[in-house]
């Protein structure tokens, strides 16, 4: 199953981290969360394929370390969603449904 597209109704903020909102619950390093708001991430679902981060037309993504995370000890940390176009390609082209975009979602956090 691919990321809650509803995490904003259904999950409490967590705190931040580089600058990201985090959706909880958080308990590392086993469950960190969903990361971003207009551009969202769930860090529980990632598994560092990467395509999202090297095909952003604007670079939205960074890399962090999450050691010892069950799925994968990197993830994908939205820290330009800011600088998002909504071209979806990351959405569509990320292997586990872990990412979800909705510009409608921005600024509510
Ligand atoms: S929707 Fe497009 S611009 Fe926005 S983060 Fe994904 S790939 Fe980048």
């Amino acid at each position: 199953m691919g990321i809650d597209p509803n995490f904003d109704k259904n999950r409490e903020t967590a705190g931040e981290e580089n600058g990201v909102t985090v959706w909880g619950p958080v308990e590392p390093p086993e469950t960190l969360g969903i990361h971003g708001t207009h551009v969202a991430v769930d860090y529980d679902i990632c598994v560092a394929d990467g395509a999202c981060l090297e095909n952003c037309p604007v670079d939205v993504f960074t890399w962090v370390d999450t050691p010892d995370h069950p799925e994968s000890e990197t993830k994908v940390e939205p820290t330009r969603e800011d600088q998002c176009i909504d071209c979806m390609l990351c959405v569509d082209i990320c292997p586990v449904d872990a990412i979800d975009v909705d510009p409608g979602r921005a600024g509510r956090t």
